[in-house]
């Protein structure tokens, strides 16, 4: 996973040679601290105290439309000037505050230190301080740490760096029996239905990773296969399969098709019989199939231009130009994970142009002469880009919204046809 300079690269492991554009240049992409709007609400007895600046809260606040009558889950300590002048400050400023937190707050049993860019912030420990905080509070919290610095991670990347701290944290499983682990972060609702889905298939133990209470953390051990749910979990997944866990190659479960290929992985791996999966899956693939029929009516030969930023554009490439028939002008993503992806790429149609890494100012030079009929980008591109007379939809909003599996193909596939519905109104 690499950013190169300005060229072309070949992805080797395609049965074709895939000719991937790599650009490295200004990036216009959020932070990972973004990852802590959607953890906060997954994990529901954790904390994510930022340690930052003031920036880093206005954006986690913006990002996360703080109410202002609930008890949030996160907070930022802000690091003032003057925490410059000495580091032990810092660190007894920063065990109070945790201290404040932890005695007003007995709900928390997982408390997350999660750094920023700010250089006063760098100059901190976290690890230490979160080690430190840990022999205090434990066994009643657990205390870990990561980084969702601007200068290391794009916005997924957060939640990647935090599920690899909570790997070590993981029992081993002392069994000899197979488990199945689903990775990455999928709304409560999508989890259950890919519950049900493994139960109809004979398959289990299925366990989450994050899962929504950090007291109910999964095992972890040489009998465990996982199945990467989200593209951006590169760290944790290395963390993982250090722990001796298989992950199990499939296509990301977006749309029909990625969705079947996801879960005939797992059937292969459990040795569940085709006939019994067909059975089975068969009456959501036609409903789900059914229900994107109205969409690629509306979306069939639209041509759709993506911006590097969540790195889920690969996926979502391959959903929208196989299942409803959208024309790919170029698929950025900020990194292309070629071994995670390789049964994503495969699908992929063989001339899509393909954009690793970001210089934007060129990026957007491409898009304004090609005129796509939507441009999928962060907000920080958007609002030119509408101003300029192109629609766009925000990637930020694909994490937020459960578009995973059979029930929310046809929710997906609306994402993207809404705001070209709204562009034709403004324009009628
Ligand atoms: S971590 Fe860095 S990029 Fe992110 S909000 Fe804070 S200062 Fe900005």
């Amino acid at each position: 996973m690499t950013v190169s300079a300005t060229g072309c690269a070949v992805a080797a492991e395609q049965s074709a040679p895939r000719v991937v554009r790599n650009e490295s240049g200004q990036r216009e992409v959020f932070c990972g601290l973004t990852g802590i709007v959607w953890l906060h609400r997954k994990i529901q007895d954790a904390f994510f105290l930022v340690v930052g600046s003031r920036t880093c809260a206005h954006l986690i606040q913006s990002a996360a439309g703080v109410m202002i009558f609930a008890e949030p889950r996160f907070a930022t300590a802000i690091m003032e000037e003057k925490d410059l002048a000495g580091l032990t400050d810092a660190n007894i400023e920063l065990d109070r505050i945790v201290t404040q937190l932890l005695t007003r707050r007995p709900d928390i049993k997982l408390l997350f230190l999660v750094g920023s860019c700010p250089s006063e912030v760098i100059k901190l420990d976290l690890s230490r301080a979160a080690l430190r905080l840990s022999q205090r509070f434990s066994p009643g919290v657990r205390i870990l740490n990561y980084s969702g610095s601007g200068l290391e991670t794009t916005f997924t990347q957060g939640e990647d760096a935090c599920l690899a701290s909570l790997v070590p944290e993981l029992s081993l499983a002392r069994t000899s029996e197979d488990s199945l682990l689903i990775v990455g972060s999928m709304a409560d609702v999508v989890e259950d239905q890919f519950i049900r889905m493994f139960d109809a298939l004979g398959i289990g133990p299925v366990q989450f990773f994050p899962p929504r209470k950090s007291t109910a953390l999964p095992t972890v051990g040489p009998n465990t296969k996982f199945l990467l749910a989200q593209p951006f979990l590169l760290e944790t997944a290395r963390e993982l399969e250090n722990r001796g866990a298989k992950r199990l190659a499939a296509p990301f479960p977006l749309g029909v098709e990625g969705t079947t290929g996801f879960l005939r992985a797992a059937a292969d791996a459990f040795g569940i019989a085709p006939a019994v999966f067909d059975k089975v899956t068969e009456p959501n693939r036609a409903r789900a199939a059914r229900a994107l029929e109205v969409y690629r009516t509306e979306l069939a030969g639209k041509r759709i231009f993506f911006f590097p930023d969540s790195q889920l554009e690969i996926p979502l490439a391959r959903f929208l130009s196989r299942e409803l028939s959208m024309q790919l002008v170029e698929v950025g993503t900020p990194y292309l994970h070629r071994e995670h992806l390789a049964e994503e790429l495969k699908l992929l149609p063989a001339d899509a142009a393909i954009t690793e890494g970001q210089d934007v100012d060129l990026q957007l030079d491409r898009c304004r002469l090609a005129r796509p009929d939507i441009v999928v980008c962060g907000l920080g591109l958007a609002n030119p880009l509408e101003a300029e007379g192109i629609t766009t939809k925000w990637s930020i909003e694909l994490v937020f919204t459960p578009i995973q599996g059979y029930e929310q193909a046809a929710d997906l596939a609306e994402l993207f046809a809404r705001p070209l519905v709204r562009r034709a109104k403004l324009v009628a």
